[in-house]
């Protein structure tokens, strides 16, 4: 794919009515244009977020009453809302600066439209705010590494990303083990909280005994927690499948061997190494020196990540760089009480204008996961505009061709 860079898209703004041709090619008309687009955006999101909704809804759905029916609508409203600014400025911003310039400026492009399109979250429930600039953050971190590789500016080696993910994994399983209360991260595993037993005659010869927080044996801990994931990774595989291709249910064979495939292996042995190691080395090195230590947790944290070479993904990579990211700045700021600014409201903004301006820009290197989510959001749109904006490209590629070949 063609990297557009600053002087080609100067040629593009010279295309005479390039907010239609590029923007909304749908309709001619900005107004009408916008207002279509508006209700493909309403029509996508609501259909993302049914499903969204829905299975956040079915994990949790013991503890649910009919009393959280009405914050989940106002919820799902919100979120809508929110995917709704975010989408119709992205169009709404360019027809504004062609209406007042004659012409889309390169910067407007670049860096107003994904700043005014990010305002967005400001209507976002408080909760939502922080997934949000996780998600968008972990895209952000994906991105980054995916341009290093293709701008060739490292060459990708396996054992190198492998002890990347081990010293991050260490840290964070540190880190998370120092932690005084619960939190919620979105990483998938997290060490239990330092529960120191109570030494007292009574129970001194049980916790010589057995010095682990768990009351069963090591190894029954081990494989119920490590089966446990394993079972979780197995169906998410399972449910991942189904979703990308419903029509395998109506032949059960094939449905049965693309579950036991080497792609969804891969996943479930991630998890299951993961989880195994992490227990049965902090379980060990607990028994040896007869109670729990921070630096076990970074031991059982570090080897578990070494399962990064079963599932080497970008993806595993940036969340987890991101989580350690998150829980070190949260560290800090309980540390040094930093001002209280809208943090999340501020990554959103920042991380969207690397990822819309990679989009626009330098497509190759945008994540995937993006790329799908503003899709799915404005229920196709984005692609056509993707594709038209391509389109001028390529025109005005073979015209520079024409024109050498001409002149030669
Ligand atoms: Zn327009
Ligand atoms: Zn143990």
């Amino acid at each position: 794919m063609v990297l557009v860079s600053k002087p080609l898209f100067y040629e593009v703004q010279k295309t005479r009515n390039i907010c239609h041709k590029v923007f909304h090619p749908w309709h001619i008309n900005c107004f009408v244009g916008n207002l279509m687009h508006t209700y493909s955006t309403i029509k996508g999101s609501a259909k993302f977020f049914a499903v969204l909704y829905l299975l956040q809804c079915l994990s949790k759905y013991k503890k649910l009453t009919q009393n959280d029916i009405i914050p989940i609508m106002r919820n799902f409203s919100w979120s809508l809302a929110t995917a709704m600014a975010y989408s119709s400025l992205f169009v709404a911003t360019p027809c504004f600066f062609s209406y007042l310039c004659g012409f889309v400026p390169y910067h407007a492009v670049a860096y107003i439209t994904p700043i005014i399109s990010g305002l967005g979250i400001f209507l976002e429930f408080p909760e939502r705010k922080t997934f949000l600039a996780s998600s968008w953050g972990t895209m952000f971190v994906e991105g980054i590494i995916k341009r290093i590789y293709i701008t060739k500016l490292l060459k990708r080696n396996l054992y190198l990303e492998t002890l990347i993910f081990m010293l991050c994994n260490g840290l964070l399983m540190l880190m998370l083990k120092m932690r005084k209360k619960p939190t919620k991260e979105m990483w998938f595993f997290a060490p239990k909280l330092t529960t120191e037993k109570e030494k007292n005659d009574e129970n001194a010869m049980e916790i010589e005994k057995n010095p682990c927080s768990h009351d069963d044996s090591c190894i029954q801990h081990c494989t119920k927690v490590t089966m446990k994931y394993i079972s979780f990774a197995y169906a998410f595989s399972v449910i991942k499948l189904l979703l990308t291709n419903v029509k395998l249910l109506k032949v059960p064979k094939s449905f049965l061997k693309e579950t036991i495939k080497m792609k969804s292996l891969n996943v479930v042995l991630f998890f299951g190494s993961y989880v195994g190691v992490y227990k049965a080395i902090t379980c060990y090195l607990t028994r040896k020196y007869g109670c729990e230590n921070r630096l076990h947790s970074f031991t059982g944290g570090f080897l578990a990540g070494a399962s990064y070479f079963i599932l080497s993904k970008y993806a595993i990579l940036a969340s987890l760089i991101t989580v350690l990211l998150k829980v070190m700045s949260q560290k800090l700021m309980n540390t040094y009480k930093l001002p209280n600014i809208p943090y999340s409201e501020l990554i959103f903004i920042l991380t969207n204008i690397y990822l819309m301006k990679t989009r626009i820009f330098f497509d190759d290197a945008c994540p995937r996961i993006f790329i799908n989510i503003i899709s799915s959001c404005t229920d196709g749109r984005s692609e056509t505009i993707y594709s038209s904006f391509r389109k001028i490209i390529t025109e005005i590629l073979e015209n520079r061709t024409n024109i050498n070949y001409e002149s030669s």
